[in-house]
């Protein structure tokens, strides 16, 4: 069955934030790529440069549907959509958003320098998430929520109203090209 929650957007935006109250209230498996990853071994090698370990994407996919097939439902908050992800075990996929300015600004604060704050903001501006969620899943699995003043308990409550809905997928409800001219923006941050 079908019972992979994925919650994916650009970094910031609230993921884990959402992964985490859906798992508190809802009962969902909360799973974390990174410490799955790591705890078991789920990767080809560690690279120095990056410091990160590169994924190995079929043996991470094989695990996911495992444990989707052993649990009654899972949440799974990543900003990549990738070759890893067990597309057929995937109920829906909800891509937060929020506002360009208000993210830079999390970043920022977060202490990530401007060009990476920057490099994640243009994503977002972008549509990058929900272009890359559309094409793996297809636009009738993938529930776009605009974040963007709504507090953390507001974006929960929209989430699982779209649940109770069922599978219907929603896009387009934000444009921030039409807002924001990127090069402008990248200008006066
Ligand atoms: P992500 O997992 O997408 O990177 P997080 O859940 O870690 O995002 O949230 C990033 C920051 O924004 C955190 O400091 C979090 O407390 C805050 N945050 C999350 N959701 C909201 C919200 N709806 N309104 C205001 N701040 C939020
Ligand atoms: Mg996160």
């Amino acid at each position: 069955m079908a019972n992979i929650i994925l919650i994916t957007g650009t970094p910031g935006v609230g993921k884990t934030t959402l992964a985490r109250k859906l798992s508190q209230k809802s009962g969902f498996k909360l799973i974390e790529l990174s410490h799955l990853v790591r705890k078991e071994e789920l990767y080809t090698r560690f690279d120095r440069a990056r410091k990160t370990y590169v994924v190995d994407e079929e043996k991470l996919r094989r695990r996911l549907e495992a444990l989707s097939r052993s649990s009654e439902g899972i949440v799974l908050p990543t900003h990549l959509i990738g070759r890893f992800l067990p597309t057929s075990s995937v109920k829906l996929a909800f891509v937060l958003r929020l506002d360009p300015m208000v993210l830079y600004r999390r970043l920022r604060a977060r202490g990530w320098t401007k060009r990476k704050s920057w490099e994640n903001t243009e994503a977002e501006i972008l549509d990058v998430s929900l272009h890359e969620s559309r094409s793996l899943l297809g636009p009738r699995r993938v529930y776009e929520i605009d974040t963007t003043r709504k507090s953390a308990p507001a974006v929960y409550r929209a989430a699982l109203r779209a649940l109770s809905r069922g599978k219907t997928g929603r896009s387009g409800v934000v444009n921030w090209l039409a807002r924001y001219d990127p090069l402008e923006l990248e200008r006066t941050l």
